[in-house]
């Protein structure tokens, strides 16, 4: 292997960034060439390239989102479309990839890879931390701090005015950040796709722990919970069958997706941005490289697609008993 693509796919996450300027210094220190590929699998269809050096991903490490872009692009779910980018990486000489998204770019990856043979490796890039092979995806640490950065800040004008706050956060599908990060914020309840909590139980709580002397409340919410109701259809519900609670919303939003990566996740994005190179030098591929307590690991990529992450059991109840 003598040139390494690499590119963002799917939605960006901090620590992006760091992961490219990982797998950039690592073909350096491996005297291999590096060419950056603009959004996503867009730009391969587009011969969008950039040649890259180590001086080329400088102060980049701080940055949240992905100086290469993303994209999701229709035209790479077609053979026509995948033709193309294969020609296009010929031409430039291009003989491996690094693809840093999630599961829709793996599943992309490891097409590609069945259709032409070509060497790819995954790095997980998504904040909802939702990918199997990985007890951290790129991005996670970092919404997990800004989620609780923001319920701190709730918290003060919730407490100064006895109220009670819904607050939605991300995560798709999957509860992680919702159940972490509400730990870490001190939050009442938390309601997660994985723990049907109901309404019934989410009322019997919250009362109890008013008539426990608690003047203020936050719900963590999240956005793929089936409690059957949107946190604003949860306030309505409240303001009419429960009118004693002064009831606030509030949707955390893209602001989750932004921001200075931890150092937590920088660390992370250099270490699988090393391994993802020297595994393609290694004859690898097709695996996505990955966190397991504490070592780099490697998955095939279509486990990593197929896999579901479980959440912790015990920290649901360590939250029950926080909440007491
Ligand atoms: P996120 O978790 O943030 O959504 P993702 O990588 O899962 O990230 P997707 O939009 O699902 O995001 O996928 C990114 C891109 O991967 C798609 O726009 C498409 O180009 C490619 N892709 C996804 N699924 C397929 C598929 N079945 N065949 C070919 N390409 C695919």
């Amino acid at each position: 292997i003598k040139k390494i693509g690499v590119l963002t796919s799917g939605g960006d996450s901090p620590g992006m960034n760091a992961a490219i300027r990982s797998v950039v210094r690592t073909c350096s220190y491996h005297k291999i060439e590096c060419v950056g590929i603009y959004r996503g699998y867009q730009g391969m269809i587009e011969g969008d390239f950039i040649e890259m050096g180590p001086r080329s991903v400088h102060n980049i490490i701080n940055k949240g989102g992905t100086i290469l872009k993303s994209a999701r692009s229709k035209d790479f779910r077609t053979p026509e479309g995948r033709k193309k980018a294969y020609d296009e990486l010929t031409k430039a000489g291009v003989d491996a990839l690094v693809i840093i998204g999630g599961d829709g770019s793996f599943t992309g990856a490891e097409i590609f890879n069945r259709e032409y043979g070509f060497p790819v490796m995954g790095i997980p890039g998504t904040i909802d931390n939702d990918i199997f092979g990985t007890s951290h995806t790129l991005g996670y640490d970092t919404a997990l701090n800004t989620v609780v950065e923001c319920i701190d800040k709730i918290r003060d004008t919730a407490s100064s005015h006895n109220r009670l706050f819904f607050v939605e956060v991300m995560g798709r599908d999957a509860g992680h950040i919702a159940l972490n990060a509400g730990i870490g914020a001190g939050a009442e309840e938390i309601l997660i796709p994985e723990a049907d909590l109901g309404l019934d139980r989410l009322v019997e709580s919250l009362m109890k722990s008013k008539a426990s002397g608690k003047s203020s409340s936050i719900v963590v919410i999240a956005e793929g919970d089936k409690i059957g109701k949107s946190v604003f259809e949860l306030k309505d519900y409240f303001d009419l069958n429960l009118p004693e609670y002064d009831v606030r919303v509030s949707v955390l939003g893209h602001m989750q997706r932004g921001g200075s990566p931890s150092c937590f996740d920088r660390v992370l994005a250099s270490r699988l941005g090393v391994k993802a190179v020297e595994c393609l030098l290694a004859g690898k591929s097709n695996f996505m490289v990955g966190m397991l307590n504490d070592a780099v690991t490697l998955t095939p990529l279509l486990h990593a697609i197929k896999g579901h992450t479980e959440i912790d059991r015990e920290l649901l109840r360590v939250s029950e008993i926080m909440s007491v």
